[in-house]
């Protein structure tokens, strides 16, 4: 193992604590991921020296916080590859985005009859979205088959996506299964058919190099505080002649142009859909977490998370009362595992490896129709990030057999 992630640990500081008298091991980054002590102080320095709004004050605290905040954006914009920086909307979270698209384009671009395809292992926030829009406009929701090891089911794909296909929306990584979907191929299917490719990348982002130009994506969606950056920011990409195209997404201060009694024009983008007061301390504390991911490097990350699947899948698989739900070969993972343990609930096993120190996720993962789908109720899922190593892999392994002994 690289020895450099080895020493990531110590930059977290909420890692360096026993939790039940048990080293922390923090497995549970899909859900939301740790943050350094340099995104910690970023925020803490933006708010003792920079705290002003954004856009609206000439005095200096104004410009710097503006500046600041306009320099995150530069950084969202290098970091995924984006065009121009315009094409970076600051928004909420993925959940935000993905509502903002559908709100938006989506109200805007789909009439009756038309077609929208998700898939089955959609998070619910890129699946309510699209069903209630489609209930609202009388539109087709279509869902892509998954073959038995849990990937997509890309001959499903090219019969599902027609003509009559306005919107394909589909994540980037499986937050359950732990896929990476081919979602350049999908782009490319769904743009035969003149539909736009809506990708939901909030698992994949942080874990892996992701250039939105070379996928073709029309929106991709993400949330800054599964990468290390704050809660409550996020980001929404979109080409800048769709979002150009479109109408705000809420309205109010700073999105706008002209205000006459009767009648408003709008900014131009990105500040169109940046209506209100902005999250900029989270943006700045996103912008700091880019620089500290860009500096180990996103595809030594991918590796890194690689190996650790590579050493926990088999251990995983070589207890013969778990079963493991998406593909078995490491290959086809990206860090995130879920299981079950025969004859206990995954909420009971989380809570025994809570006993040890190990935290993982227990319950349907927001994606109830993919547990329909695998016929569970639930699962546990354990998710992988930079601080994790082959220790923590181990102590998940012991204190399972250790809840197998407990519940014999
Ligand atoms: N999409 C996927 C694949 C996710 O894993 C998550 C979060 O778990 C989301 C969307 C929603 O992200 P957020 O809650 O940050 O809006």
């Amino acid at each position: 193992m690289d020895s450099k992630f080895l020493k990531i640990r110590n930059d977290f500081p909420i890692l360096n604590q026993k939790i039940n008298n048990e080293r922390l091991v923090y497995l549970d980054n899909a859900a939301t991921s740790q943050k350094p002590q340099a995104v910690i102080d970023e925020i803490v320095r933006y708010y003792q020296n920079d705290n002003a709004n954004t856009h609206r004050s000439v005095h200096t605290l104004g410009e710097r916080a503006t500046e600041e905040y306009e320099a995150a954006r530069g950084k969202v914009q290098r970091f995924i590859n984006a065009k121009e920086s315009r094409e970076i909307i600051f928004t909420q979270g993925t959940t935000d985005s993905l509502n903002l698209v559908a709100s938006t384009y989506g109200e805007e671009n789909i009439s009756a009859g038309d077609e929208i395809v998700v898939s089955y292992m959609e998070h619910h926030s890129n699946l309510i979205p699209w069903q209630q829009l489609a209930l609202r406009k009388h539109a087709i929701l279509k869902y892509i088959e998954l073959t038995n090891d849990g990937r997509l089911d890309m001959d499903d794909a090219q019969k599902k996506i027609t003509d009559k296909t306005k919107v394909v929306a589909i994540a980037h990584v499986s937050n359950v299964l732990g896929v990476t979907n081919d979602i350049k191929k999908m782009a490319q299917i769904a743009h035969i058919h003149n539909a736009v490719m809506v990708i939901d990348g909030a698992q994949a982002v942080p874990n892996q190099p992701v250039d939105v130009q070379a996928l073709d994506a029309d929106f991709y969606a993400f949330s800054g505080h599964k990468m290390l950056g704050p809660m409550g920011i996020g980001v929404l990409y979109g080409k800048n002649n769709l979002l150009n195209k479109m109408s705000p997404y809420q309205y109010g201060g700073e999105m706008i142009n002209f205000v006459e009694k009767y009648q408003s024009t709008w900014a131009d983008i990105p500040w169109k859909f940046e209506a209100g007061t902005q999250n900029v301390a989270g943006a700045i504390g996103l912008g700091k977490a880019i620089d500290y991911l860009t500096e180990i490097g996103m595809q030594n990350i991918a590796n890194y998370e690689q190996k650790l699947v590579e050493y926990a899948l088999p251990k995983l698989l070589n207890i013969p009362e778990i079963t493991v739900y998406g593909p078995h070969s490491p290959k086809l993972h990206n860090g995130v595992i879920s299981f079950n343990l025969k004859g206990l609930h995954p909420h009971d096993l989380a809570t025994a490896l809570d006993m040890d120190g190990v935290a993982v996720r227990a319950g349907h993962h927001c994606a109830q129709p993919l547990m329909k789908y695998l016929n569970v109720v639930a699962t546990a899922r354990a998710s992988f990030y930079i601080y994790n190593t082959v220790d923590d892999v181990d102590q998940l392994i012991y204190a399972i057999q250790d809840a197998k002994e407990f519940f014999k």
